[in-house]
């Protein structure tokens, strides 16, 4: 490993004002991804995460609790730390604003801008908005209240701290003009030079004296330092800026500074100008990524279990949900969020692409090899050569991605190894070569090809999904070949040996049934107990607004057709009238209750505006609403009169 090629990366250090939900863990996976597909490739890694603790918001929140903001913070820290290790987060240091090393540097800090004559005393009068914390000038505000978030400002007015944003606003907007690479994607660099920049900077107050849960200014007590430049400081404390050998020296300028697109003002203006006041090389990149979207807006907590990390990945694996995560956010843009999406990836994707591609190969293995690797043959066919260039090109073209920190695109390739794998298998119908002896080494080869490819890609799964790798080494029997595991053993296609004993072993990913799990977790019954505890209480579970309720679009439909699926026992294939013309399919698990000739003419309830999905590849538009008891007994809801079809209930 060349000790000269070094890598830190940054994650946005969170408030630990509340519990994080799944779109907030994207970042931390995101950089999880990089930094341990970075140590993969040979490089010297720092990866930091932390919390920012300090502020009147979180103050405030402790007192509501009852609290000592200490205590506060404490409690739902451990609860991040604890998300992270089950989303196997591997970073090289976590820092909390609230620790004596950052402390005392950021009172360091200060104190230098001060005396260089960057910061001077002033007063201040403006509108504050305590959940950004920010002030806003009146001319900002947008109908009286903080453009960023909509919500009620105090006017406050007091003695503060000014720092000179003026006096480098120039030299920043020149480095922004000469560096492409600083403020990714492009499209926020212009946002940020058109609105911030050009306009004007003006100086930015950095105490506060309305409150003092934060670190206090030293010379002058009573002010605490604005919570900003408390926390965008973290990013070169925690390296032990300032320490006569420290890993400061090593490390910094940082290469990737990953934030969310609704902080990137503060990382490429602020952040940068308090480097330049501090003599320090700015960070080679700034990354504003997209959000994780409900379907119906932005996330919040009352949309329950299926949006809570911990949930998640303790009834699907962590494995399962980084994938979907880092697969379903394209670079620079926002990606949305749906319980359906996420277990229709799971079963495309990791169940039907990888997951089948594992399984056939070591049943195949088994069956035809006794798991005793065979020895392939000299000759090469057309898709052995095919399936050999694509799998030693497909390490290229990820790192390309990586290096654009297109996370998904770069999964987007590497499953075009997995799915050239697949159809490889169907060209060669390795069932068939193994009905005529004679083609036993053409057997041999495929099994042998097909076994290596799943090298390949066990190998560029590492930093996305950490722990199906092992699960992959240990059936294709190279649990202890570290050597295989390695990226420079993508250099080379060929690598396992002939005889390596191999055996397949559980599914990696099994299919779910997607109604089942969206009842379950969206359903007001939590699958899994909330292993979070405490804090929640005031929502009571399972409750749905009226507005929820009316989403759903009831309607009473006449069964028009009903028929018996092939090789589906518990199948109907069903089509509704919901309206003149209006016809409906739908397929309804409801076989043992009923036969499809005493269906045909029933009035029954029907949810018409659910996601179309194919169950057993038959289209389905929609559900029937059926009653079940517990001793097993079906039955379907229907309306007492005769009703017009496509008649609404509410
Ligand atoms: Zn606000």
């Amino acid at each position: 490993m060349a000790e000269d090629k070094t890598f830190y990366i940054t994650t946005p250090i969170y408030y630990p004002s509340n519990k994080l939900h799944v779109g907030n863990s994207y970042t931390t996976v995101a950089a999880d991804a990089i930094a341990r597909f970075k140590r993969l490739t040979g490089y010297r890694v720092w990866f930091l995460t932390g919390t920012d603790e300090h502020g009147q918001k979180i103050q405030r929140q402790a007192e509501a609790a009852r609290k000592d903001p200490r205590v506060f913070v404490d409690e739902i820290v451990a609860w991040i730390k604890e998300l992270w290790e089950e989303l196997d987060i591997e970073y090289d240091d976590f820092i909390r604003t609230t620790e004596p090393r950052h402390k005392e540097k950021v009172a360091r800090i200060f104190t230098r801008f001060y005396e260089q004559g960057d910061i001077y005393k002033g007063k201040y009068e403006g509108w504050y908005c305590t959940p950004c914390e920010a002030y806003w000038t009146e001319r900002q505000l947008v109908e009286c209240n903080c453009p960023d978030c909509g919500r009620d400002v105090e006017l406050i007015a007091e003695e503060a701290y000014f720092f000179r944003m003026s006096k480098y606003a120039q030299r920043l907007q020149d480095y922004i003009e000469e560096h492409p690479e600083f403020i990714q994607p492009i499209s926020r660099k212009n946002e940020m030079v058109n609105n911030f920049l050009k306009p004007g900077l003006e100086d930015l107050c950095v105490s506060r004296t309305s409150f003092d849960w934060g670190i206090p200014v030293p010379f002058d007590q009573g002010h605490v330092i604005y919570v900003w430049l408390d926390a965008l400081s973290n990013y070169i404390t925690a390296l032990g800026y300032s320490e006569e050998g420290s890993i400061f020296e090593t490390f910094w300028p940082a290469d990737v500074q990953l934030i969310g697109k609704d902080i990137l003002r503060f990382h490429t203006i602020y952040w940068p100008i308090f480097l330049m006041a501090l003599d320090q090389p700015l960070p080679k990149t700034v990354f504003g990524h997209g959000w994780l979207m409900l379907q119906e807006g932005k996330m919040s907590k009352s949309k329950g279990n299926a949006i809570d990390p911990r949930v998640l990945a303790n009834r699907y694996s962590s494995d399962a949900l980084r994938y979907f995560l880092l697969r379903e956010i394209p670079f620079g843009q926002d990606g949305i969020f749906s319980l359906e999406s996420f277990i229709t990836r799971i079963n495309t994707d990791l169940a039907n692409d990888l997951g089948n591609l594992v399984s056939r190969t070591l049943t195949m293995a088994e069956r035809y090899f006794a798991g005793v690797l065979p020895e392939p043959s000299a000759a090469d066919e057309n898709s052995d050569s095919e399936l050999r260039l694509l799998a030693l090109e497909t390490p290229a073209a990820v790192e390309s991605y990586m290096d654009q920190l297109k996370l998904s695109d770069a999964l987007a390739e590497l499953w075009k190894l997995v799915r050239r794998s697949n159809k490889y298998i169907d060209e060669n119908t390795p069932w068939d070569l193994a009905k005529d002896p004679a083609k036993e080494p053409r057997l041999g080869t495929v099994i042998y090809n097909l076994i290596e490819s799943i090298r390949f890609i066990a190998v560029m799964l590492r930093p996305f999904m950490p722990r199906t790798p092992d699960r992959i080494w240990e059936q294709i029997g190279l649990k202890d070949d570290s050597a295989l595991h390695n990226w420079a053993s993508l250099l080379e296609w060929g690598a396992i040996k002939p005889g390596t004993i191999v055996a397949r072993g559980e599914d990696l990913f099994p299919r779910l049934n997607l109604l089942a799990e969206i009842r379950e977790m969206q359903g007001g019954q939590p699958a899994v107990q909330d292993a979070s505890g405490g804090n929640d209480a005031e929502e009571p579970e399972g409750l749905i607004s009226l507005e929820q309720f009316q989403q759903v679009d009831l309607r009473v439909a006449k069964i028009v057709t009903a028929e018996n699926i092939p090789k589906a026992d518990k199948l109907l294939k069903i089509e509704v009238e919901i309206g003149e013309n209006d016809l409906r399919q739908v397929v309804a698990g409801i076989a043992e209750y009923y036969k499809p000739d005493d269906l045909v003419g029933r009035q029954v309830l029907f949810v018409a505006n659910l996601k179309p999905v194919k169950l057993r590849g038959i289209l389905s538009q929609g559900m029937l609403l059926a009653a079940t008891s517990e001793d097993g007994l079906l039955s379907l809801t229907t309306v007492d009169t005769d009703m017009p079809p496509g008649s609404r209930v509410s």
